[in-house]
Order: C-alpha cells, then sequence, then structure tokens
C-alpha cells in the first residue's frame, strides 16, 4: 500500500495543461494567477460515504461526481472553471480504488481544462471534499437573488431521473434493467451544465443547480429575491422512464442529484438564452413564472391547484421522508 506521499504523486500529481497554475501540488499552497477583469467564483461540496453515496459505488463515479457537484455551483453563477483542489479522507490507501477514483476525476476535469492544484490526503471514514474556482467577469455573477416579478422560470435537461436511480438502485421501485442502469448514470455521472451556465451569464436573472429537488431549490431563489413562484407541474421535462411512473410529476418536483440548472429571466431576456442553449442541443424548458405573492403555488396544465406534500427539498439536519 502506498503511503501518503507516494499516493499523492502516484495518483494525483499531474502536469498542469494551464499557464495559469504558477505552482501546483507539491508545496504548502498553490500559486495561480488570476486574470485580469475577473473575478474569482470559488466554491465547496463534500461527498460523505453512506450519505451521498453507497460506500460501495464504483470508484471511479465517485471521482466523478464528486467535482461534477462542484463544477455544478461555478457553473450555476455562470462562472467558468479553473482550479480544483481535493481532500480526500479514505479508511485505507487502496491502489485499485485510488486508480478508478483518479481516473472518473481527471476525466472530467481533463473535459473542462480544470487543473488540479492542491489538496489534503487523511486516513478516516470515506469522504471526499472538492473547492471549485472559475472565473467571471464583474458584475457578471448569476445570483440566487436576483428573480423579478414577470420573470420566466426555465430549467434544463430532464428532472427525476437520478433519484428514481436511486430508488431502483435500493429496491424501492421496479424498472426494466436497462432504464434502471440509464437512471443509475444521471445518479452516478451527473453531467454539470457548465456550458450552460456560461450563455446564463449576463442574461439570466437569478439561477441555481438543481441538487436537492426542483422545488425545495427553486424555494431558496424565491426566498433570496423576495418573490413567489406559479410552477405549471405538467410542464416539468421528464425522460420517457420517469414519465413511465404513476408519480413523474412528484419525482420531477422532489427527486435530487439531477445537477440541472434552474433560472429565471426577464421575457425579453429569454430569446438569447433559448438560442444559446438550443446551440448546445441541451433542453431548456420553460415551467412557469415569478410573481409577487410569496411562496410556490403548484398548478396543472389546465390551472388547476396541484395538491403535494413532496415538495420540502432534501436537508442534512432535519428528518427528510
Ligand atoms: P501540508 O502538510 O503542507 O498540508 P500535505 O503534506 O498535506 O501538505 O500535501 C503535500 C502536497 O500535496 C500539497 O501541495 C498538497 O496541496 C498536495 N495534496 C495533498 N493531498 C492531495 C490530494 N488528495 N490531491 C491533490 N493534491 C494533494
Ligand atoms: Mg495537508
Amino acid at each position: 500500500m502506498p503511503g501518503e506521499f507516494d499516493l499523492i504523486d502516484l495518483y494525483f500529481r499531474r502536469r498542469s495543461a494551464r499557464g495559469d497554475v504558477i505552482l501546483g501540488i507539491g508545496d504548502d499552497a498553490a500559486v495561480l494567477t488570476v486574470p485580469a477583469a475577473r473575478q474569482l467564483a470559488v466554491t465547496v461540496d463534500t461527498l460523505v460515504a453512506g450519505v451521498h453515496f453507497p460506500a460501495a459505488t464504483d470508484p471511479a463515479a465517485i471521482g466523478h461526481k464528486a467535482l461534477a457537484v462542484n463544477l455544478s455551483d461555478l457553473a450555476a453563477m455562470g462562472a467558468e472553471p479553473a482550479w480544483v483542489a481535493l481532500s480526500l479522507t479514505l479508511p485505507q490507501p487502496e491502489p485499485r480504488w485510488l486508480e478508478a477514483f483518479a481516473e472518473g476525476f481527471f476525466a472530467l476535469a481533463e473535459q473542462y481544462g480544470v487543473s488540479l492544484v492542491g489538496g489534503d490526503t487523511t486516513r478516516g471514514p470515506l469522504s471526499i471534499t472538492v473547492q471549485a474556482s472559475g472565473f467571471v467577469p464583474p458584475g457578471m455573477d448569476v445570483r440566487r437573488s436576483g428573480a423579478h416579478v414577470g420573470d420566466a422560470i426555465y430549467v434544463t435537461g430532464t428532472l427525476g431521473d437520478a433519484g428514481l436511480g436511486l430508488a431502483w438502485q435500493q429496491g424501492r421501485r421496479t424498472l426494466e434493467a436497462s432504464d434502471g442502469a440509464a437512471m443509475r448514470a444521471r445518479l452516478d455521472c451527473p453531467t454539470p451544465r457548465v456550458e450552460a451556465g456560461l450563455v446564463l451569464r449576463g442574461r439570466a436573472s437569478a439561477a441555481i443547480d438543481v441538487s436537492d429537488g426542483l422545488a425545495g431549490d427553486l424555494r431558496h431563489v424565491l426566498r433570496a429575491s423576495g418573490v413567489g413562484a406559479v410552477l405549471d407541474v405538467d410542464a416539468l421535462p421528464v425522460s420517457a422512464v420517469v414519465a413511465g411512473q404513476a408519480d413523474a410529476r412528484e419525482l420531477a418536483l422532489s427527486a435530487g442529484d439531477d445537477y440541472e440548472l434552474l433560472f429565471t429571466v426577464a421575457p425579453d431576456r429569454a430569446g438569447a438564452i433559448l438560442a444559446g442553449m438550443d446551440e448546445l442541443a441541451l433542453r431548456c424548458t420553460c415551467i412557469g413564472r415569478i410573481v409577487s405573492e410569496p411562496g410556490l403555488q403548484l398548478t396543472d396544465a389546465a390551472g388547476q391547484p396541484f395538491v403535494t406534500p413532496v415538495t420540502a427539498g432534501y436537508d442534512h439536519f432535519r428528518e427528510n421522508d
């Protein structure tokens, strides 16, 4: 088994392709050049075995997801990802696990030209923390607090897939094996909507990534913006597999881990965003509008109130059903 420093050299020290990494892994801190006329957006997220993923999850998927959730947060700010740091807590330095983890992590990092510039390695119950930094032109960051009355509400991709994948994996739902595997892939290997985030920059009034469930995450936007929303539950975009579930609308409203982008936009700016999403071949659906009355009102396609108890969103410190 490799020692701490061999482990870092073996699995995590790679030559950076970025010219702005003056000093990467190997010293007490990394030294990085922030481009002129850019601000830094910084985020950190932890994945804990048994809480965010089953300990037996494919390590390549864990490596992918640990980075993906952070890139998703940068995307939701309209930031372009650049540098990441990785803090790994491992029960033991198992070479096969580390190799697969690094493979999943670096495959995604390379896809977005992101460099791993440092981290920390400790022994303990399996837990992975990634800190990510990205660039945004001054004043162009997309916040949760910018939604205005009259804005349209949009979401990228489809909702409920990852949650259905988790339910299938845990034996709480039955699906065709191929459908189950497709939903599992959405759970294990989410696609951070990095390019979509750049389309939102300077155009969307507010944005958030959907990690804890659409309704719960939309509520964060509404609270931060001091507004309310009317959502059409029949407009929520779902895959064919989710559409086949009797409670497809509840899944789309409440299931977490899809890492799609939810955003609001003034009506006269929506066209530019939709054209950008079209260029990315990314589905983008209008699901509602911002209103002055606080809170979240759910209606169906006929305009009738839609009543469901499932829209609270995940909270680590509360009893979740
Ligand atoms: P220090 O004792 O100064 O915190 P460490 O011994 O923890 O330094 O780490 C040595 C070097 O390796 C540092 O540059 C650190 O950023 C990097 N590093 C440690 N663990 C990781 C990791 N899991 N991934 C990437 N870099 C790491
Ligand atoms: Mg250290």
